[in-house]
């Protein structure tokens, strides 16, 4: 049996260096040489497979595959906690309102602690166990701290996170309630990024789980797409997925490709992002070539409000590459979108989740969407399956679900 670590290498999506993985290489050294830091980060890495020896793997196993022998970790090493797997919304009741067919609903809201940073925690506490790290280190401004402090805790790590002090109240109780060490920064996430990058450089003990900058993150997101193939049976004509940082963009993108690389699917999907109008540094930067720093955000949707999107370029490189679009929704169609969402599903999703559904009403139904409400029963269009990923619980944030409660529609 081939060791997975020969099995894979880290490469820079820009220059195409390549990294032996240790716990000691994060981004490309050359490439984040000349690093701005009102700008994304430069030389992220990507985990990048030796496809053909895969490939022969999953044939002497009879051409049977599982989601987690596509990760770059041996099981072993997996924390004891049901990460992933989450559940495919069949929601009969919203096809006949939309009158559509075979739209499905991820609900990554069902990980353990309620969002799908679960995936990136998951794969990075396992990385730590398997290197015989102690202290995993983030900065985060709510689901990633969150989730690596349970996740974390399952592993029997010790997790320390950077928040900023106006980090939404219950995402702190969170976090230290699964008994990680919350050091507050004044200032913004940028100030808790500094502070954690501070820490992780001058601990040799601690594992950084900073997102994209951390290649994992990437890697453990992937997962998501490879359930959706599975439980499918097939892949999707197209997945919608909200975008902050891209690194949950990124992921899917990841899991379609290794299906790709390893001809188990011949064509990738269309993969719809979704951008906050208040938080759209990757939309524009899409449409312009290039990102323009400065831009203060403002959204009700607080995981995905982002100036500086981290991984905004391996982000926008995989829309390039693969057709993609990005499409805008603004916070009233957000907060109509979770509501809509959970009184017609019985799925609750906070706002940064119900803003892929916001995407999908939008891009599939047009100006037509707000009359949806009224007419209940619709004739049945048949349709490829489409996927919108909802990737946080919505008891994460009651104080928006009370802005949707007070808005008039539907
Ligand atoms: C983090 C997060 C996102 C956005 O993910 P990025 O990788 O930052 O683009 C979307 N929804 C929820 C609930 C999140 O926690």
């Amino acid at each position: 049996m081939v060791r997975i670590e020969n099995l894979f290498r880290y490469r820079c999506h820009l220059c195409g260096n390549e990294y032996d993985p240790s716990p000691e290489i994060l981004v490309c050294h050359s490439c984040h040489a000349v690093q701005d830091p009102k700008e994304p980060l430069r030389g992220v890495l990507e985990v990048c497979w030796d496809y053909p020896t895969l490939r022969q793997r999953i044939e002497a196993q009879g051409g049977h595959w599982d989601v987690l022998d596509l990760l770059p970790v041996e099981r072993e090493f997996f924390p004891p906690i049901p990460v992933g797997n989450t559940p495919l919304w069949k929601p009969f009741g919203l096809w006949k309102r939309l009158g559509v067919e075979g739209l499905y609903l991820k609900d990554d809201g069902a990980n353990p602690t309620g969002s799908l940073k679960d995936r990136a925690s998951f794969l990075v506490a396992a990385f730590a166990k398997k290197v015989g790290r102690s202290i995993v280190a983030v900065a985060s401004t709510g689901n990633a701290a969150s989730s690596m402090a349970g996740v974390g805790a399952a592993a029997g790590l010790k997790v320390q996170i950077f928040m900023p002090k106006s980090a939404p109240i219950a995402k702190r109780v969170q976090s230290l309630l699964y008994g990680a060490d919350v050091t507050l920064v004044e200032g913004t996430y940028d100030d808790a990024y500094d502070a954690s990058l501070e820490y992780c450089s001058s601990h040799r003990e601690v594992l950084s789980r900073n997102t994209a900058q951390q290649p994992l993150t990437i890697e453990g997101k992937k997962t998501v797409a490879l359930e959706i193939y599975r439980d499918l049976g097939g892949p999707p004509k197209r997945v919608y997925v909200s975008v902050g940082d891209g690194v949950i963009l990124a992921g899917v993108y990841r899991g379609f490709e290794d299906l790709l690389r390893l001809g188990i699917i011949g064509q990738m999907p269309e993969i719809v992002g979704v951008q906050a109008e208040g938080s759209s540094a990757i939309a524009r930067a899409f449409k312009r070539g290039s990102f323009e720093g400065g831009i203060q955000t403002h959204t009700v949707a607080d995981s995905i409000s982002v100036e500086i999107p981290r991984n905004g370029y391996l982000a926008i490189e995989k829309l390039k590459r693969y057709n993609g679009r990005v499409i805008l929704v603004s916070d009233g169609e957000i907060l109509e979108a979770q509501k809509k969402l959970a009184s017609w599903t019985g799925l609750f999703s906070e706002p940064a989740g119900a803003a892929a559904f916001a995407g999908y009403l939008k891009d599939v139904l047009g100006t037509k969407a707000s009359t949806y409400h009224e007419t209940l029963e619709r004739e049945l269009v048949e349709e490829e399956p489409v996927v919108v990923l909802l990737t946080g619980n919505g008891l994460k944030d009651v104080e928006s679900a009370l802005k949707a409660l007070s808005s008039k529609h539907p």
